[in-house]
């Protein structure tokens, strides 16, 4: 019996269930591996060099998939500058209907988006921000916790009390993000009010996954202690992968009188990131994952891990109801 929630209907997908973007790791193969699996796969608009490139990049996931898929772009500092409004107006142009925002400032690209009666699901990682979002007509909110992969803000609310303060204060559906990589995870989500959840670190180590598979391979030999922050002083908060680099970073940031963005850009550059995904080295560069990292221990193709994280939430949510006993039978 599938799980039937706000958020698979809104998209028209089986399993509630998003792979968010990933800078380098959401490309064609692997939006449209998840949503093949009956998930919502995701491009990563800025993974594309150009707007024209991700024009090239949704066409060719239309060549490997006719279900539903989305475009996620994020708006974070960066050390060019991207074209957000050539990228969300390729996307629309190319007929995308489904979008994924992040980070700062996101008002004016949603609006542009609702214009084009696009479904906007945005991520953020307070109840501040995802009440600012809903004013802004977002459809669906992607609420962050502190365990997540990337960005988690600077306020540092766990999931387990972000979710439910978000059950009680948001109008508008929500999914759990952050800390989620296996069915236990999705059936508290659900139980704490979401509509679904949203994964990243989980989908990098899958067989459809563009990256390396040293790093795939270390993914799975890691654990929930292998992760920490760069960017805390900077106040863009970042959790990466605990590699040699990131903690060189983290070195530099406390260092008395503290780090300017210039004294780190070399190390931390997304340039030098994406070659840890292309050569396989986990030390090249600084990459991102989530605490989720300690709950994976395989590398299956997204079919197999949709079916049996749907099969087994099924199982728990199941198993759930036996503990409510009749006073008669006790
Ligand atoms: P980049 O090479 O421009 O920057 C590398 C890192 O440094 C990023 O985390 C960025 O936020 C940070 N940074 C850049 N300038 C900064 C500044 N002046 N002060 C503080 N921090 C600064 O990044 P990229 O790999 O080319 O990616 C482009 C942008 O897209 C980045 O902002 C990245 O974070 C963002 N992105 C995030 C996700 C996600 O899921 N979290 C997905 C896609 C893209």
């Amino acid at each position: 019996m599938p799980i039937v929630t706000p958020l698979t209907k809104l998209l028209g997908i089986r399993v509630p269930v998003v792979q968010g973007g990933m800078q380098w790791v959401g490309v064609p193969q692997l939006a449209a591996a998840v949503s093949n699996a009956g998930g919502l796969g995701i491009l990563t608009a800025l993974t594309q060099p150009s707007p024209e490139a991700l024009r090239n990049a949704i066409r060719d996931t239309r060549k490997l998939t006719s279900k539903p898929f989305g475009v996620n772009i994020t708006l974070l500092p960066s050390i060019t500058p991207p074209d957000y409004a050539g990228y969300a107006r390729a996307a629309v142009e190319e007929g995308v209907r489904i979008f994924e925002t992040a980070g700062n400032n996101p008002g004016p690209i949603i609006k542009y988006l609702k214009d084009n009666k696009c479904i906007v699901l945005h991520k953020c990682t307070t109840i501040r921000h995802a009440k600012s979002a809903e004013k802004h007509g977002v459809d669906v909110l992607s609420v962050d916790g502190f365990e997540c992969a990337g960005h988690p803000g600077e306020e540092d609310i766990g999931g387990l009390v972000l979710l439910a303060r978000a059950v009680k204060e948001l109008s508008v559906p929500f999914i759990a993000s952050g800390g989620i990589a296996d069915a236990r995870g999705i059936a508290a989500a659900l139980a704490l009010g979401a509509a679904g959840v949203n994964m990243g670190t989980r989908f990098m180590a899958t067989v459809e996954s563009p990256i390396h598979q040293n790093i795939k391979d270390k993914i799975v030999a890691s654990t929930e202690r292998d992760t920490t922050h760069i960017f805390r002083t900077l106040h863009n908060t970042a959790r990466v992968f605990k590699n040699k680099v990131a903690m060189e970073v983290v070195a530099i940031e406390r260092r008395p009188g503290g780090a300017k963005f210039e004294d780190i850009r070399d190390l931390v550059s997304g340039a030098r990131g994406r070659l840890v995904y292309e050569n396989g080295d986990p030390d090249y560069g600084i990459w991102s994952a989530g605490i989720a990292i300690g709950l994976i221990n395989d590398i299956p193709t997204c079919e197999q891990l949709l079916n049996t994280l749907e099969t087994e939430t099924e199982e728990i949510i199941g198993g759930l109801q036996g503990l409510v006993v009749s006073k008669s039978k006790l």
